[in-house]
């Protein structure tokens, strides 16, 4: 361990680069640490319509370029390494990472989450050979088949839009006798000819020998279960916090970091941003906003910490 960071922010999504930005324009020396790459869900988000300022919408990935483009600008200096532990000692933090250890003043955690399982009887065996979480990653791989996509919920309805480019037939496949979804989203799957809804129905298997073949749908309503033939499922059915790292008394039933509307959590100097955060509206403008704000907040705490410190 060699120098101390005044500020350490987990994780490089939109929340993540947001709070980057903010505290490196302050001037306080911050460091990213990312497991795997910056962007976070944007970057498997084919397009995002609503964030403002991109009239046309914007692809998810290059919306992350342009922030990462303007993060570096202001001297963003990220590493990538996995987060095992935050320990607290006297007025730093210490971050355990899979490579080695951090300190720093203050600490933003902006892990985001991952998407959901369904949890069925070959849905892992057939992960990447027609299941598939990622409709923009995987969609062209289904030119002119059959898929499923599962889920009621925006992420289900607006990726079937994308999917139904390239697939024969999309069918939605729906736990409910509606979707959850936004109707300005479902209005949209509505005038395409091929995509259709499959309501009251869960998924009980998905079958095949090297890839999918089929899957075993039960009405939820009449108790009836069919096998279907079909190429791929696409899960899409909610996501999950990024939190396994994170002290529990930190933590809503759910998993999610609760925070007060500046951000803070329980512990001083520890603040969280994002989709990671509980009882929050999980969209990229929210994560942006929620990183300027956490930015803000840390800055304030190490300004007084070091008042403290070098008093
Ligand atoms: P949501 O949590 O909103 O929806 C998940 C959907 O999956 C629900 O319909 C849910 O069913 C269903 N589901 C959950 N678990 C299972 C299961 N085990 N088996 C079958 N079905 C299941 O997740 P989304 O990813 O759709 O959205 C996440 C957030 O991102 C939301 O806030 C959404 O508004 C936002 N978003 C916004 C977009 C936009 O363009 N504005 C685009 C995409 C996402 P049930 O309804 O029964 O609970």
């Amino acid at each position: 361990m060699s120098e101390i960071y005044d500020l350490i922010i987990i994780g490089g999504g939109p929340a993540g680069l947001a709070s980057s930005i903010y505290a490196n324009r302050a001037g306080y020396k911050t460091l990213i640490l990312e497991k795997i790459g910056l962007g976070g869900q944007m970057i498997i988000t084919d397009v995002i319509d609503n964030y403002p300022g991109f009239s046309q919408g914007i692809s998810g990935y290059e919306l992350h370029l342009n922030m990462v483009d303007h993060a570096k600008r202001y001297g963003m200096q990220n590493e990538s390494a996995e987060v095992k532990n935050i320990t607290k000692t006297d007025k730093k933090f210490v971050i355990t990472t899979s490579e080695k250890e951090y300190e720093a003043l203050a600490i933003i955690i902006a892990t985001g989450a991952k998407h959901r399982n369904l949890d069925v009887p070959g849905e892992k065996e057939f992960s990447a050979k027609g299941v598939s979480y990622c409709a923009t990653c995987d969609g062209p791989f289904f030119r002119d088949r059959d898929i499923f996509v599962i889920g009621g919920g925006d992420t289900a309805v607006m990726e079937a839009a994308f999917l139904a480019k390239f697939a024969k037939t999309v069918r939605i496949v729906h736990r409910k006798d509606r979707f959850r979804a936004v109707k300005a989203l479902i209005d949209q799957t509505d005038r395409l000819k091929n995509v259709s809804y499959v309501f009251n129905s869960v998924v009980m298997e998905i079958k095949g020998k090297d890839k999918v073949e089929s899957v075993l749908l039960k009405n939820v309503a009449t108790n009836q279960i069919k096998e279907e033939k079909i190429d791929g499922v696409f899960v899409l059915i909610g996501i999950l916090p990024n939190t396994d790292f994170v002290d529990k008394v930190l933590l809503d039933a759910n998993n999610y970091i609760i925070t007060d509307q500046h951000m803070k959590t329980k512990i001083e100097g520890l603040f969280a941003a994002g989709d990671v955060r509980s009882d929050t509206f999980r969209q990229v403008i929210c994560a942006a906003g929620d990183g300027a704000r956490a930015a803000e907040s840390a800055g304030k705490y190490i300004d007084e910490l070091k008042g403290i410190l070098y008093k």
